[in-house]
């Protein structure tokens, strides 16, 4: 997640008269250049070790510490800081083995030297780019930086992201197409006194093309883009935070039309935990306040429009949340096959891709890859044939790419997964969807899949009941067989022995609806009418509650409702789920489709 912000501290404001200017900049320069070169020549030219000898070091423990990369060598330090190189022994587990023996490890991707020069480019280009700015920008900002701040925020000023630069999430960029008419004639909406979107959240895993829509909603409309993440708000200092948000929308309203982008807004807008850890609350509440304020503050003509990320929409704040504020809620989840199909063309447009390359199988070999995963496994492969001068991208370059985009990743991640639990998702949500298109065909499945969102650990099945004021006690049964119909599938297909965890987020709901039925709504005949929470409240404790037994009756009569349904359909559940394992995700239609067919 990059945010594109550029923020340079503008520390005091003296004027410096041009000729100077010049001179301070050479001077720093050089000076810069001087001492990057005598800490070059202080450190030593590393030792040459043999691997053999390098374990020797590591059993008498005095290593200290690894830069692991993918090169044909590996270098490290000592605990007496020598510095020494030796073979890497590229193996698996390699890392880990150093971590146990508690050595620090510390990755570096791509080749190291190369890394080091560019790092060291790039780190003087800045500087002296920086240095230039803030020459330039000082004598014109006299006065006019806000002291209390210490921070001057600017816009990515011609902003040439378009929709065109983003594959699949059509939903997203569906839902915020009419953001570029308001942005650009506020007037026509606040005529007719429609309450116009002011804050807009984008949520899911990172690298999903968060940054990449916020952008291309300033690229339409052809406004400026303020990037700020929510940690440059986070300060030690009480009211720092606070009056640097204030800035940025004042900044903003100078400028007039934009996009505000707020990358990790859960930094400043968590869920306050109530002085938990009192002393940071303190800051955080200010700066998310402050936030609140000027966002409730701007005029609904303005134009301005605020987009923030998070990978998270339930850690945060629900005053960020309501209406006026962040009220557009917009998941932007990871690609499914037809999704990475289309990221990977987009991506290999501008590369020489050889014929035999066949992009699909490709796509479906990369589940759970997001957008910047499918990206920079592309320029990987880029990188590589560029190496080898071969002229095109062969297959050959895409398999080792592939390897070092995975291996840069903690195990935990969602590539890992393994067939296995594929085809128990598969079984768990085709449980799921079958059940529901059973009991309830009046309740709408918009979309079955296989693919983890943040609201599931395995993938979710839409369900949207039609709206309703009151719920009949049918209703309530057939959710919780909804509910219980992933775990039944499971276990039908793959033994009682082979059930998962999968199901623990099912439970808990079916459980509480259950508790509700039993406990609130007088739907059980042994427990009758009674509200127990009302007798609790009143200190009545001596009534039998049967809870218990009578909740544990109720649900295993319904689960075996459940596994007849399932039992008697299982050639259809199989469809399904050989469906979603090869498409991953299936919409309404499909599913219909199927189940029509069937039937
Ligand atoms: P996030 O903000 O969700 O972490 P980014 O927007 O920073 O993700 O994505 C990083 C990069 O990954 C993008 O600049 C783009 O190159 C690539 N990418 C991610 N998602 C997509 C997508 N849907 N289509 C095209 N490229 C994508
Ligand atoms: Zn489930």
């Amino acid at each position: 997640m990059s945010t594109g912000g550029i923020i340079w501290k503008l520390e005091g404001s003296e004027i410096l008269n041009k000729k100077y200017k010049i001179i301070t900049v050479v001077a720093i320069g050089i000076l810069l250049l001087l001492t990057y070169g005598v800490w070059q020549n202080r450190r030593s030219t590393p030792k040459k070790m043999s691997y053999t000898e390098f374990l020797q070091e590591i059993q008498e423990n005095r290593v200290e510490k690894v830069y692991l990369d993918d090169g044909p060598t590996i270098h490290g330090f000592l605990k007496d800081d020598a510095e020494f190189i030796t073979d890497n022994p590229r193996k698996e587990g390699f890392k880990e083995e150093l971590l146990i023996q508690g050595i620090i490890v510390e990755e570096i991707r791509g080749r190291e030297f190369l890394n080091q020069t560019i790092g060291y480019a790039v780190m003087m280009g800045l500087l002296v780019g920086g240095l230039l700015y803030i020459s330039n920008k000082v004598p014109q900002a006299k006065g006019k930086t806000s002291k209390v701040s210490g921070m001057s925020i600017k816009p990515e000023e011609s902003v040439r992201v378009k929709f065109s630069n983003i594959a699949g999430n059509e939903e997203a960029v569906h839902s915020v197409e009419e953001l570029i008419d308001f942005i650009h004639n506020p007037e026509k909406y606040s005529k007719y006194g429609a309450r116009l979107p002011r804050g807009v959240i984008l949520y899911g895993p990172p690298g999903t093309g968060k940054t990449l829509l916020a952008k291309a909603i300033a690229g339409e409309a052809g406004v400026p883009f303020y990037a700020v993440s929510g940690s440059d708000f986070v300060q030690v200092y009480v009211g720092v935070g606070a009056s640097r948000v204030r800035e940025l929308f004042k900044k903003a309203r100078q400028v007039g039309k934009c996009v505000i982008f707020i990358d990790e807004i859960d930094a400043l807008g968590k869920k306050r935990d109530g002085g938990l850890d009192g002393r940071s609350n303190d800051e955080r509440d200010q700066t998310l306040n402050a936030l609140l304020a000027e966002m409730s503050g701007f005029n609904e003509n303005e134009g301005i429009v605020v987009v923030a990320a998070t990978n998270r929409l339930d850690t945060l704040d629900e005053a960020l949340l309501r209406p006026g504020r962040f009220d557009r809620h917009i998941e932007i989840g990871l690609p499914d096959v037809k999704a990475r199909i289309k990221i990977l063309g987009l991506h290999s447009k501008n590369k020489p891709i050889s014929k035999e390359v066949d992009l699909e199988k490709l796509a479906q070999q990369t589940v759970y890859f997001s957008g910047a995963q499918l990206e920079n496994l592309m320029n990987e492969a880029a990188i590589l044939a560029a190496k080898e001068g071969s002229g095109m991208i062969e297959d050959d370059h895409i398999e080792k790419a592939f390897y070092t985009v995975i291996a840069g990743f903690e195990k935990m991640d969602r590539s890992s997964i393994s067939e296995v639990d594929r085809k128990i998702t598969a079984y768990h949500e085709a449980g799921h969807a079958l059940v529901t298109k059973l009991v309830a065909p009046e309740n709408r499945v918009s979309r079955v899949t296989i693919i983890p969102s943040t609201k599931g650990a395995g993938g979710f099945s839409m369900n949207i009941p039609p709206n309703r004021m009151y719920f009949k006690k049918r209703d309530m049964e057939n959710s919780i067989k909804i509910m219980l119909a992933g775990r039944c599938s499971e276990e039908i297909v793959f033994g009682k022995d082979n059930i998962t965890t999968g199901a623990s987020n099912d439970l808990e709901k079916a459980t509480s609806v259950l508790t509700d039925m039993v406990r609130r709504f007088g739907m059980s005949e042994s427990s009758g009418l009674l509200n127990y929470d009302v007798l609790y409240e009143n200190g009545i404790r001596e009534v039998q509650d049967n809870f218990l037994d009578e909740a544990k009756k109720i649900l295993d009569a319904l689960y075996i409702e459940v596994k007849d349904l399932l039992t008697e359909n299982k050639a259809l559940l199989k469809e399904i789920a050989i469906r979603l394992l090869a498409e991953e995700t299936l919409d309404e239609e499909q599913l219909d489709h199927l189940v029509k067919k069937a039937v």
